[in-house]
């Protein structure tokens, strides 16, 4: 399946028409942004990086039975997906206390949650994305109390999927963000999941192998997004 038209150009991906209006490809590029786009940079490799983490993630979940957007990957940087009616809501899982959940309630980084937590949060980088709850996702129609129920189960499996895949690479799932969107009717997971969208800490060392080395300017954020795959087994094309 082809690339044609320029559908939609986001921070980090670029999604592309298809000759089948079901279908788009995501291009994965190298830029890297920070506080609602506000810090924009370019990682050497990151979109080929991130593409190749995805394709191995998606395929994973789907292969535990929760619907994906992810259909195969192209090349080292694009993937063809379901074209899905996104819906603008971030559902964020917490298995440990960090990032705004530290700054907004005051609590100490690493704080472990037992169940963990869902917060949901509206995509709007233009207000800074702020906190939401059901009630509001309900309320002004982004998505209906089945749609709620359905993103919330599925964020939970992939929590319990995902941080045991995770710990046997001897990594700490702390949190990570979701979205999801409708494919003819149904709930299915959409955008990515890679070293942008979550925290992974080092089980022994807790040295940080996420996004957060590049918010914090920490240095060598490919290098930990490598670290992590090479822990997982994936192999990277070119
Ligand atoms: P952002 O929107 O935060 O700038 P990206 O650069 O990752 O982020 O852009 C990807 C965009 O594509 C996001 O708006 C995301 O919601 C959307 N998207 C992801 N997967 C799909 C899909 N399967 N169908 C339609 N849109 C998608
Ligand atoms: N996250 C994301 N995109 C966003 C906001 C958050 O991928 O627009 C991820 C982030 O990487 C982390 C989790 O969601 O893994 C929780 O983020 P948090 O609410 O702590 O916000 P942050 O401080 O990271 O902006």
């Amino acid at each position: 399946m082809k690339a044609k038209e320029l559908l939609y150009q986001g921070k980090a991906k670029s999604a592309y028409l298809t000759d089948d209006p079901d279908r788009l490809v995501l291009t994965f590029r190298d830029d890297t942004s920070a506080f609602d786009g506000e810090i924009i940079e370019q990682l050497d490799e990151k979109g080929a990086i991130n593409n190749q983490f995805n394709a191995f993630i998606m395929q994973a979940i789907e292969n535990e039975g929760i619907a994906t957007h992810f259909e195969s990957r192209l090349s080292a940087t694009e993937s063809l997906v379901k074209r899905l009616d996104m819906i603008p809501v971030e559902c964020v899982v917490r298995n440990r206390a960090a990032g705004s959940l530290v700054r907004r309630l005051g609590v100490e980084e690493g704080r472990p949650f037992d169940p963990p937590l869902f917060e949901l949060f509206l995509k709007n980088d233009a207000l800074h994305d702020p906190m939401i709850s059901e009630h509001h996702v309900e309320a002004f129609g982004w998505a209906t109390r089945d749609e709620i129920a359905q993103m919330h189960a599925a964020s939970l499996q992939v929590n319990t999927i995902l941080s045991r895949m995770f710990a046997d690479a001897g990594l700490i799932l702390v949190d990570f963000k979701l979205e999801f969107g409708r494919f003819h009717g149904h709930i299915v997971l959409g955008d990515e999941f890679s070293p942008d969208g979550c925290r992974l800490w080092d089980a022994k060392t807790g040295e940080k192998k996420d996004k957060d080395r590049f918010r914090q300017k920490l240095g060598g954020v490919m290098d930990a997004y490598r670290e992590v795959a090479a822990r997982l087994g994936i192999v990277f094309d070119a």
